[in-house]
């Protein structure tokens, strides 16, 4: 399959050349940070490292780590790396673990932000021929920001619908024959309920592609909107510290996102030791922004676990690729002692036939963890013949438990009483926090 790609210099460059680069930019910006953010300073004063002992990509690990905990110390100016002036832009993180965090731009971080996403709407297919919907919310959140000036920046014809307001969304696809859409995963699968409920077959949908992220979403739920909407559905990956969506994002290979690393080094640790583990390694992901002026993180811990590979890619980048991340430190539930990610369930679903409308409950009641799975039928599914849906019920728990290695309470509710989410989706009632 012939490849686009919108900067082929850096995304297929040889890997000697891009450690060089790296090497290069990281220097310049250990030493950009430790003049201009006193914060950073003192954490590399306290761990006794002075800029010059930064040499090259070699040398990171001797930098510290910044945490989630350090931004809201710092909040809201102490990690600023350039004078209020010269920055044009805030946004904050979606506060999906309740803490905020705001970041600043500059023109040029915006620019090379912009970039990262046109490198991701070409990188599935898309061109000036294109009509872009981005239908992520637009506002602090960075989603609709960032995927609505790679779509500028591409040449797309951009259509910034932002998030809600489903039948529009669904009009102005039709009408204007949006060929990509731009969302997160679990928005993309409500749109295609909807479409489906409205009649629409997957071959009557003007979209070829769609460009989804912003929260953890599995192979299964890919396959599910794939066929819905019938398209490809490609990952993106970003988080407002590191600017937001297109730190990585995913080729015609569609076996994890390749990470823009002329931007972004990134690193997998272990979350309890802070060493750093081999490529393959599952641990926590890290990240160091090599061109960020306004909010310069250095090795900044993002607690999403993840997996890098170098395997060769069909696609013809030499980025390293990051696997879809599993879920972040602070979203694994323990449950009775056992670690249980939303994902897993969403994969037995899927994989038993139900839509990946679901929500877990956990609280605790007598000293022990009680853990429900409320799941949707979709209206064909529905039956109210109560043997039958114990008997599912009971289906469903066993194919958890064999996942899981613990036992649920399954629930079958009746279509559409789960809140859909038009933005990232709220998989968790964790009700154990409010004792
Ligand atoms: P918040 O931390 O409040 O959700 P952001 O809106 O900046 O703030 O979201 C960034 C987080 O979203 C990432 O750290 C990651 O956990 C999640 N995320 C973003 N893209 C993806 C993706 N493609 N797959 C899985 N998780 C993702
Ligand atoms: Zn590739």
């Amino acid at each position: 399959m012939a490849q686009n790609y919108y900067q082929k210099d850096v995304e297929t460059m040889p890997r000697e050349e891009m450690k060089k680069l790296q090497s290069e930019k990281l220097v310049k910006q250990v030493k950009h940070v430790y003049e201009n953010v006193a914060y950073y300073r003192d954490l590399m004063d306290k761990k006794g490292v002075k800029p010059e002992d930064i040499k090259g990509i070699d040398d990171l690990h001797k930098l510290p780590f910044l945490s989630k905990a350090d931004l809201r110390d710092a909040y809201p100016y102490g990690l600023l790396g350039k004078p209020l002036d010269e920055c044009v832009r805030i946004h904050s993180t979606s506060g999906t673990t309740g803490k905020r965090v705001v970041a600043f731009y500059t023109q040029h971080d915006v620019d090379l932000w912009e970039d990262c996403c046109a490198r991701a709407i070409v990188a599935a297919g898309g061109s000036n021929k294109d009509v872009c919907q981005v239908a992520y919310g637009y506002g602090l959140f960075t989603g609709g920001a960032g995927l609505h000036g790679g779509s500028h920046k591409v040449g797309c014809l951009t259509l910034p619908m932002s998030s809600g307001n489903t039948e529009r969304q669904i009009q102005f696809m039709m009408d204007l024959n949006a060929s990509i859409i731009c969302c997160t995963p679990s928005y993309a699968a409500y749109i295609g309920e909807s479409l489906k409920e409205q009649g629409y077959k997957p071959e009557d949908i003007p979209l070829k592609a769609g460009i989804f992220g912003a929260e953890p979403w599995t192979e299964e739920m890919r396959q599910n909107i794939q066929n819905t909407l019938g398209i490809k559905a490609y990952d993106i990956y970003g988080l407002t510290e590191t600017s937001g969506p297109g730190v990585a994002f995913e080729c015609s290979e569609q076996t994890g996102m390749h990470v823009n690393e002329d931007h972004f080094i990134a690193e997998i640790i272990d979350p309890d030791t802070g060493e750093v583990l081999p490529d393959g390694t599952k641990g926590e992901l890290v990240f160091t922004a090599l061109d960020k002026e306004a909010f310069p993180l250095l090795r900044y811990r993002t607690r999403d676990i993840c997996v890098l590979s170098r395997e060769k890619c069909s696609c013809g980048r030499t980025l390293v690729k990051m696997a879809k991340p599993m879920g972040r430190t602070d979203d694994m539930l323990i449950i009775r002692g056992v670690n249980v990610f939303p994902s897993q369930i969403e994969t037995v679903l899927l994989n038993q036939g139900y839509q990946p409308n679901y929500q877990i409950v956990v609280d605790r009641v007598n000293n022990t963890d009680t853990f429900d799975v409320n799941v949707e039928m979709a209206p064909e599914q529905f039956t109210d013949i109560v043997s039958e849906i114990l008997a599912r019920e009971k289906a469903l728990a066993e194919a958890m438990k064999v996942m899981l290695g613990i036992n649920p309470s399954v629930h079958l509710v009746a279509p559409k009483t789960i809140a859909r989410s038009e933005g990232k989706a709220v998989r968790v009632v964790d009700k154990r926090k409010l004792i």
